[in-house]
């Protein structure tokens, strides 16, 4: 079987940035599983994957307009230190949590200010060229439900 819409592909990943710096692994867990062509992972790894089968491996290099996007400087404004909750430490590279209108979203601390702190609303992988090191480890037809929720369930997958 090779990977192509509809079809679920389980991988092990290992991903790292352009320094290097090992971000995230499969390695040591069960294998990512995701339904091809419904958009589960980023447009440049579905793409690079198309097509290829069981046991194939490489490293795939996704550019940000393929990957988390580009950083949107309209996306890093400053807030008050009286917008936080008072309990909570406020430093360079906190993430803290804001409802938005969309649902709860990530903001990473950038510095603290003199009145409070920059605040970054990007993805956190957002302006990034990412590295994937990639070994798919099984292929399978989507269920028929699967395809209805346009991801995959079960082992690797959403539990629900
Ligand atoms: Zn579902």
């Amino acid at each position: 079987m090779k990977a192509a819409r509809g079809m679920v592909v389980s991988m092990h990943y290992t991903l790292t940035d352009d320094s290097g710096e090992v971000l995230d692994t499969s390695r040591g867990r069960e294998p990512l599983s995701y339904l091809h062509g419904h958009s589960n992972i980023i447009p440049g790894l579905e793409k690079a994957l198309e097509g290829t089968g069981v046991g194939h491996k490489s490293k795939v290099t996704v550019a940000p307009a393929e990957g988390y996007g580009e950083k949107n400087p309209e996306m890093i404004f400053e807030a008050p230190r009286e917008h936080f909750p008072p309990d909570i430490k406020i430093e360079a590279g906190a993430r803290v949590f804001a409802e938005g209108e969309h649902g709860r979203i990530t903001l990473t601390v950038v510095r603290l200010t003199e009145n409070g702190a920059l605040l970054d609303a990007n993805h956190p992988l957002a302006g990034k060229t990412l590295s994937f090191d990639v070994e798919i480890t099984d292929i399978r037809t989507a269920t028929d439900e699967e395809l209805t929720h346009g991801h995959v369930h079960g082992e690797g997958g959403h539990q629900h």
